[in-house]
């Protein structure tokens, strides 16, 4: 069996561990499993491990996270061509039918009954493992702060991007901002809702476990070809060990809670 067809007990696979911080990390992006029910969705091997099927890099870099802060990473197995789950379901990207040029063959015209259970097996169960560890939490009285971790292709439509990453931000821009000066601050290009703007219909995670119910939140996206080795995403890793905590300080310091 090769990596991408590896039948999963869950949907989601959780590393790091919960040591009292107030950071947990969803990676919706991470993983590249297909389940055997669907094949190869008509894809070659190259097609598949492209940036088209997963956020290249950025397992390592929010493994390698969770360990270093320590705190708790959601991961999702399975690729984001099997079903999207930064997408609401039933959203027109949510099972993509063509991305980046490659037409995905599985795909076309799948059935109500194909689509809902994709959203049954893999999109629902994940967010619900979010939604639990997000509960306890918020139970416990405790600050809680997501972290959706993305990552970006570095060329797209012939047009090479310039930032070695980007926060996207929409309804509540307060930790973002922070972050972004933090970055800039150590030589860093940062995108300002670049590559991507955050919106209330083209994400999904940061939009129902974030912004309604009003927890703080960072999204950020790194570019893959700063996070394609071992070496790479532990420069990351370290990197954002290293500001979140910073950037959770100020904002604590600026709006009044209390880190
Ligand atoms: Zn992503």
């Amino acid at each position: 069996m090769s990596v991408d067809q590896v039948l999963m007990a869950e949907s989601f696979v959780v590393h790091g561990r919960d040591e009292g911080g107030p950071f947990v990390l969803v990676s919706d992006h991470a993983g590249r499993a297909i389940p055997p029910e669907l094949g190869d969705l008509g894809l070659s091997a190259q097609e598949r491990a492209r940036h088209i099927g997963w956020d290249i890099g950025i397992d390592g870099v929010g493994r390698k996270l969770a360990d270093l802060l320590p705190a708790v990473l959601i991961e999702q197995v399975y690729s984001r061509l099997v079903i999207d789950c930064n997408r609401a379901p039933g959203h027109p990207t949510s099972i993509v039918q063509v991305s980046d040029g490659t037409t995905v063959p599985r795909n076309q015209n799948i059935s109500a009954q194909d689509r809902a259970w994709r959203e049954q097996t893999i999109l629902h169960p994940y967010h619900a493992r979010i939604r639990q560890e997000l509960d306890a939490h918020v139970a416990a009285g405790r600050q809680t702060v997501v972290v959706a971790l993305h990552s970006f292709t570095p060329s797209m439509h012939g047009k090479q991007r310039p930032w070695h990453a980007g926060l996207l931000h929409n309804h509540d821009s307060r930790l973002a901002r922070i972050m972004i000066a933090l970055l800039q601050k150590a030589g860093l290009v940062v995108g300002d809702n670049e590559p991507y703007a955050l919106t209330d219909t083209s994400d999904y995670t940061i939009p129902q476990h974030g912004e309604q119910r009003e927890l703080p939140h960072i999204e950020i996206e790194i570019r893959q070809d700063l996070i394609a080795d071992d070496a790479g995403q532990t420069e990351w890793a370290n990197r954002l060990a290293r500001v979140l905590p910073q950037a959770w300080q100020q904002f604590c310091e600026q709006y009044g809670e209390s880190a």
